[in-house]
């Protein structure tokens, strides 16, 4: 019994040297404490946590993939990396690793969201008038927990490739950007939309934007079907994906020229219209035939079953959609983000438009309805937030406003995280790299002070939002920007 115990001691004791010298290992190279990205001034003002050994202690993880809520882990980030993840108290830990505390927090993956501008709408006659917000926007996004995002249509696109790289280089504060075209478009009812004239090249026009570094193309309203075969033909030839907000040209259409995204889920579907005309865009028209479309048409479920068959991605955008009546002025609550003399137009807008928005209501909620119908059939769905509309949707703010609408579609928690995070990394190819809180992927996650199963409004609650393992504050970045969006 004795020699059994003692043979038994010496198994642990060959473990334990084991463990402490496979530590050792992972652990020596590591001889400085700082990550080695360089940050400008601008940029360092935000960050809290730039330790290269973190561990994120006792913390809830809703983990992206879809899977369980994880309870008590201990999270260890090495560099940029995530090195381990277990239950509390039982992973190797090294002695000089920088802790946090996260009894009582929830740790998600970064958001990856997918219809995102760096332009604000400006409410102006009636419509809005896109106003860059170089500066304010990709700070907010990333204290929005946004650590991915994919333009979806480029107002200025030179300025958008030039703000991502300048976020690569370490100079400004931001996520990192999938940076899209400038919306391809003919004449439409935005001036400074329009891109493309009489017999200009689409071809021409994709290969001098990608050349430049855009890696997706944006398709607008107006654009022939001819406009988007010759697009889509010369993007795949370049191995970049096509979305767009359609209007001229119906799903069915899009489905079998080859788009690979659609933007706003079924609210730019034009194939219920009775009397549409070919390459012919009426918004009006377009939104009361979906209006007069019964929930359980069966139009409408050939068309999700034929768009499932085709693997067309549909991107979900209720933030921009969203109704005035019981709701709030700015989504997410942001509204001290805006100019003051926004602040008090929007406002106007606001109260000239609540109790008189019953149609809209009725709309938002009919695509809740087709949205949650087409993902329990199988349907690809990504998400984004799209700030434009009469002014209301604004960066940051929107995209934690976003989850909160998702589960009010009636996803679950982790099937909202998922569409928020892992989704979007398919569909942009980086899954391997980033989108889950998993051993080996990017260290992209956001520590939230609260718990989200308890309340999904804790989503307003970001404390750090980790990018490449580096930790913004949330708060310090959405105290610097009030007062700021809508100036030019
Ligand atoms: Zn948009």
């Amino acid at each position: 019994m004795k020699r059994k115990t003692s043979k038994i001691n010496n198994v642990i004791k060959i473990k334990m040297i084991k463990a402490i010298v496979i530590v050792f290992i992972v652990f020596a190279s590591i001889d400085n404490k700082v990550n080695a990205q360089i940050f400008a001034p601008a940029v360092k003002q935000f960050i809290e946590i730039n330790d290269s050994v973190v561990v994120i202690s006792n913390v809830k993880i809703i983990d992206g993939t879809g899977g369980p809520v994880q309870n008590n882990r201990d999270v260890l980030f090495v560099k940029n990396k995530i090195h381990s993840i277990g239950a509390t108290g039982k992973i190797a830990i090294p002695k000089d690793a920088k802790v946090i505390d996260g009894t009582g927090k929830t740790l998600i993956p970064g958001l990856i969201m997918l219809h995102e501008h760096l332009f604000y709408a400006k409410p102006f006659e009636g419509d809005y008038k896109a106003v860059h917000m170089t500066y304010m926007f990709p700070k907010m996004y990333l204290a929005g927990g946004v650590t991915t995002m994919r333009t979806a249509g480029s107002i200025e696109a030179n300025a958008d490739l030039n703000v991502k790289n300048l976020i690569v280089q370490g100079k400004m504060t931001g996520p990192k950007m999938d940076v899209s075209t400038p919306h391809i478009e003919r004449e439409g009812f935005i001036p400074q939309i329009q891109s493309l004239y009489g017999n200009e090249s689409p071809e021409r026009m994709v290969d001098y934007w990608v050349d430049k570094g855009v890696t997706s193309v944006k398709l607008y309203n107006n654009i022939t079907k001819d406009d988007m075969t010759r697009v889509i033909k010369a993007a795949h030839a370049r191995k970049i994906k096509v979305t767009g907000h359609l209007c001229s040209i119906t799903y069915r259409e899009a489905a079998d020229l080859g788009m690979d995204n659609l933007e706003h889920t079924f609210t730019a579907c034009s194939d219920f219209m009775k009397d549409k005309k070919e390459d012919q865009c009426d918004n009006g028209k377009l939104r009361q035939s979906l209006l007069s479309l019964n929930e359980n048409s069966v139009e409408l479920k050939e068309l999700m079953q034929y768009l499932i068959k085709k693997k067309i991605t549909l991107t979900y955008t209720p933030v921009v959609f969203e109704p005035f009546t019981n709701r709030e002025v700015i989504p997410g609550g942001g509204i001290d983000a805006l100019a003051p003399f926004l602040k008090e137009q929007i406002q106007g807008i606001y109260n000239s438009r609540i109790n008189k928005d019953s149609l809209s209501i009725q709309f938002f909620k009919a695509e809740m309805k087709r949205v949650k119908q087409f993902y329990n059939m199988g349907g690809k769905l990504i998400v984004g937030t799209d700030p434009t509309g009469p002014g209301r949707t604004i960066a940051g703010y929107a995209n934690q406003h976003l989850i909160e609408l998702l589960i009010e579609t009636s996803f679950t928690l982790t099937e909202a995280i998922k569409l928020s995070t892992l989704n979007g990394a398919k569909y942009l190819e980086i899954e391997k790299e980033t989108g889950t809180v998993e051993v080996g992927k990017t260290a992209d996650l956001v520590l939230i002070d609260g718990d989200l199963e308890k309340d999904i409004s804790n989503i307003r609650k970001m404390e750090i939002v980790f990018k490449e393992g580096v930790g913004f504050s949330s708060k310090k970045i959405f105290d610097s920007v009030k007062g700021k969006v809508g100036l030019d």
